[in-house]
């Protein structure tokens, strides 16, 4: 079994990354943004709560986040193991992280961030943005706040993994194939 977190700022990759990587290692692939997107589409009341946040480009609170990300895992309980992507983004997410696996006698084995320059991920969002359709994508203001949530919230827990001998990076920029590659380098290691 391996658990991974992949870490790293808004449009870095997680969510392209994590649909190979599920594949090559057959993980289940658990995105918190997709499970609040999905519930903002079917009108449900997390749904209203989170995009109350969302739109902002706030975090949505640790106790409603961890509560659905709780859900999500213990509705796979035949996993060979997890990619989680977009959690935990918060000190409390990490911990709350840690004691559910222990909980369950599994772990996390690694963390790893995708690093990219703020410049390029603002583009790559607005980009994404008139494809997707994310209003969280399509306003500059909502990026750079989505950005200092970052640096203030989640940036932290590079600490929180390196006391815990986990914590991996890899170059974001390049080809989509070549940062499987590196980020597969980094999973045969472990
Ligand atoms: P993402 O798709 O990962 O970029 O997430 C989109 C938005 O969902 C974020 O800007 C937050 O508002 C919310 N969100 C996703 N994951 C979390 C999390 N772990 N904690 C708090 N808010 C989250």
């Amino acid at each position: 079994m391996i658990n991974l977190v992949l870490f790293g700022k808004p449009g870095a990759g997680k969510g392209t990354q994590a649909n190979f990587l599920k594949e090559k290692y057959n993980l289940k692939h658990i995105s918190t943004g997709d499970v609040f997107r999905f519930n903002i589409k079917n009108g449900t009341e997390l749904g209203t709560l989170a995009k109350s946040y969302i739109d902002k480009g706030e975090l949505v609170p640790d106790e409603v986040t961890i509560n659905m990300l709780k859900a999500e895992v213990e509705k796979n309980p035949d996993a060979s193991g997890f990619i989680f992507d977009g959690f935990p983004r918060t000190n409390a997410q990490a911990e709350a992280l840690d004691d559910l696996l222990e909980e369950k006698e599994m772990k996390i084995d690694a963390t790893i961030a995708l690093e990219a320059d703020d410049e390029v991920l603002i583009q790559r969002l607005l980009e994404r943005g008139k494809v997707s359709g994310r209003s969280d994508d399509q306003d500059e203001s909502k990026i750079r706040n989505r950005f200092d949530e970052y640096n203030e919230k989640t940036a932290p827990l590079m600490q929180y993994y390196k006391k815990q001998d986990k914590f991996h990076s890899v170059n974001g920029i390049g080809s989509i194939e070549d940062i499987t590659e590196r980020l597969s380098k980094v999973i045969a290691t472990l």
